[in-house]
């Protein structure tokens, strides 16, 4: 897939998003679209509505005032990061199941381990923890 093209994604029966190819990420909220890479193409479809969703918590729940608010709340920026993570992670259980969120965090694991996928702490809690917050989760 070329770099910066267009995709429309349909995510439910009558909801449709915009996707943005660029990297290198597997997907990164922007103010208007969603941007993804060729990785967002090693998931399967389910996968890939639990990214969306995740994305779209960012983009139109995490606005930057709920933002400051949790900077406050946890007197620490990256605490803050991380628990918005949780969040869109939680959102995205709501929306299309916490089994295909498992998949999706237990693939997310497999490219963390293989290095295809770069971890970094300043932008996402630990795989492990997030998966151990969607098992625990009672919807
Ligand atoms: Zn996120």
């Amino acid at each position: 897939m070329s770099k910066n093209k267009i995709k429309i994604f349909q995510l439910t029966k009558d909801k449709k998003v915009k996707l943005h190819y660029k990297g290198p990420f597997v997907a990164q909220k922007r103010l208007l679209f969603i941007e993804i890479d060729e990785y967002f193409e090693l998931l399967d479809k389910e996968e890939q509505k639990v990214t969306i969703w995740h994305e779209i918590y960012h983009r139109d729940k995490a606005s930057g005032l709920r933002f400051l608010w949790r900077i406050l709340k946890f007197r620490s920026k990256k605490k803050a990061i991380w628990e918005e993570e949780f969040e869109a992670d939680k959102y995205s259980a709501i929306m299309c199941g916490k089994k295909n969120v498992l998949k999706s965090l237990n693939t997310s694991k497999k490219l963390y381990e293989k290095g295809i996928v770069e971890y970094n702490p300043k932008t996402h809690p630990k795989i492990e923890e997030r998966i151990k917050r969607i098992k625990e989760l009672r919807l």
